[in-house]
């Protein structure tokens, strides 16, 4: 038995299977995860970041400058900010030009300041990284945590959108990557925080915690 690691549903079936691992599929929430027995020793893992990290320098900054971009239009106050697993180096950072804004940076393996997770953002940042969440309830469940009233919650991963031509999806080949999603995994994980969700172009998907006047639990 296999247990869903977003939803703790035990109504999981094999879904695909080649040399390297096994993946299941969740019939709750529509997560696609592959076998923990297949995920990567942390050393290794670590030493596939720091290349990926540097290649998606210049891609993460983008997406941050626009993602607050959007926030400010909302705000005149300076914005708090999280970039959450995946870190800008400090002169990638400095080129983004939001000297204004305080952005916070977190990584488990780069950036382990725990002290981070325990405050509350405008915004959080997650910039190719649910595809790596080993434990995504625990993972989704901090970041609505970290999220104040009314903040939004920027997620950049691939969706998985057919879900029969899987075997000839190249994200799932990097033993990294170990949950994917659909729209429909997303659409269950938004309404049952009762955040409002909003799918846009390329792979972005937003959340927003509503604020404490709104709450209005299924509605968009
Ligand atoms: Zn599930």
């Amino acid at each position: 038995m296999h247990r869903c690691p977003l939803c703790h549903n035990t109504d999981t079936s094999l879904f695909h299977r080649n040399k390297k691992r096994d993946m299941y599929t969740c019939s709750h929430c529509q997560l696609i995860f592959s076998d923990a027995t297949s995920h990567l020793p942390p050393q290794v893992e670590k030493n596939r970041y720091l290349e990926s990290n540097r290649k998606k320098q210049a891609a993460l900054t983008q997406f941050l400058i626009s993602l607050i971009a959007q926030c400010e239009q909302g705000s005149s106050a300076p914005l708090s900010g999280l970039n959450f697993g995946r870190v800008l180096d400090s002169s990638s950072l400095s080129s983004t030009g939001l000297h204004q804004h305080h952005i916070e940076q977190y990584d488990p393996f780069f950036a382990p300041d725990h002290h981070l997770l325990k405050q509350h953002y405008d915004y959080i940042c997650c910039y190719k990284v649910f595809e790596h969440f080993r434990f995504p309830f625990k993972e989704w469940s901090l970041l609505g945590t970290m999220l104040k009233p009314g903040g939004w919650l920027a997620i950049s991963t691939k969706l998985l959108t057919d879900i029969h031509s899987f075997d000839k999806w190249h994200h799932k080949n990097n033993l990294t990557h170990v949950s994917f999603y659909q729209r429909s995994t997303f659409e269950y994980l938004a309404e049952q925080a009762g955040f409002k969700l909003l799918f846009a172009a390329n792979d972005l998907i937003l959340v927003q915690k509503p604020s404490g006047s709104d709450i209005t639990r299924g509605q968009s």
